[in-house]
């Protein structure tokens, strides 16, 4: 049996030694405390649970759903749009996902010709560019550099790249570097994709994960964005609810339509009942209750930031997201100093190699850990001191 070659082009898997070690440590009976996978450890909101109990006792729901998602649900995300970013989506310029972490993969297939290239963001989601090489494409890496703000520098991109490029993915509230986005740089973009003749896809997963007053700017309230891009959403970070895999990808038509030809040819949608609950998520969920739940977040953030600051780490302190991107001391790598804290503390936290080449030399901690574990975690942490750096 022979397997394709694209399965050897993933990239290494950079986590395994660290899920070694985990599991190993777990085995000598050791309280590991994990920082790693961003998954909301509170649960989906008791209203939306209630959507999917209700409707999935009706039995038009257990047949197979339609690719586009029901109607209702493309008019759930119609109004959400309206109401958060006052934006008018027509029908067509609107597709509910099984998951953003679905339409991300599958727009590739829309866009990528064996040969092409993809502009894609370093450190990033690592699916922007395990799609592009699942379509025959070269991801052409774009550093998000802190010195850049962790934006893109456009005008460094080669002018024969820039004409060969058929997809520009960025993402703001950004992860892992927490970085936001300003209207300068969406212009920029829309002048770039509109030059080049370039599609645009913004993920914007996080744009409700906000604090300290923070309010995230849809790609599409851009003028000429609709022209140029799609803008992806996910319901698994605003509302708990990444185990039922609900997402969004909206704007350009022809985009939009070029992801439902080749979704409807490779999956049969989102389970109905699941689409409820997407419904009864976006239009009923109170302002209140997501004020609340993201104080939880802005609250571990704090704890976990004035604690690595503590022990001498530089830290950021993101106004978006459930991410902490603190930069390795001298003489550190990224691995090593996840090792170190593994090792001694028994505390994960991901490598920012893990994420590209441009995140060498980060950490990534994720605040999507119970309270009482983020305090024992950060218990372990307090007053310690980071040994010289290994050698070599
Ligand atoms: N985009 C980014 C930047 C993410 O971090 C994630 C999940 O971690 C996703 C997309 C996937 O979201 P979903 O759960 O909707 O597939």
């Amino acid at each position: 049996m022979q397997l394709a070659n694209r399965l050897d082009q993933l990239p290494p898997y950079l986590f395994l030694e660290i899920s070694r070690k985990i599991a190993e440590k777990r085995a000598q009976g050791m309280d590991v405390i994990s920082f790693g996978i961003g998954d909301p450890d509170i649960p989906t909101p008791e209203h939306i649970l209630t959507a999917l109990k209700t409707t999935s006792d009706d039995p038009p729901n257990h047949r197979y759903p339609e690719s586009d998602g029901l109607p209702e649900m493309r008019q759930a995300i119609a109004r959400w749009y309206t109401r958060r970013f006052d934006i008018e989506l027509g029908d067509k310029e609107i597709v509910p996902l099984i998951g953003a972490k679905e339409g991300i993969g599958h727009m590739a297939l829309c866009l990528i010709d064996p040969g092409d290239i993809a502009l894609v963001p370093d450190p990033a989601y690592p699916v922007y560019s395990v799609g592009t090489m699942f379509a025959g494409g070269t991801s052409y890496m774009m550093p998000l550099l802190e010195e850049n703000a962790f934006h893109p520098d456009l005008s460094l991109i080669p002018e024969d790249v820039a004409r060969k490029a058929k997809v520009l993915w960025f993402n703001y509230p950004n992860n892992p570097t927490g970085a936001l986005a300003t209207p300068e740089l969406f212009e920029e973009v829309v002048a770039f994709a509109k030059e080049y003749d370039i599609a645009v896809c913004h993920d914007a997963c996080y744009s409700e994960v906000t604090f300290d007053g923070y309010v995230a700017p849809s790609f599409l309230q851009t003028p000429g964005a609709m022209d140029v891009g799609i803008e992806f959403h996910s319901l698994s970070k605003t509302y708990n609810m990444t185990g039922w895999r609900i997402g969004m990808a909206v704007g350009n038509q022809q985009l939009i339509d070029a992801l439902v030809r080749v979704k409807s040819n490779l999956d049969s949608g989102i389970p109905q009942a699941v689409q409820y609950m997407g419904i009864e998520a976006l239009d009923n969920t109170t302002p209140q209750w997501l004020a609340a739940n993201n104080e939880v977040y802005r609250k571990r953030r704090d704890r976990v930031v004035d604690v690595l600051t503590a022990i001498g780490l530089q830290v950021n302190r993101p106004k978006s997201g459930f991410y902490i991107w603190a930069r390795c001391p001298d003489g550190w790598t990224s691995a090593q100093l996840a090792t170190e804290l593994l090792d001694k503390h028994a505390v994960v936290v991901t490598p920012g190699r893990g994420y590209g080449e441009a995140g060498e030399g980060y950490i990534r901690l994720s605040l999507t850990t119970p309270d009482e574990r983020v305090d024992e975690g950060l218990r372990r942490l307090e007053g310690w001191r980071l040994p010289d750096a290994p050698a070599g």
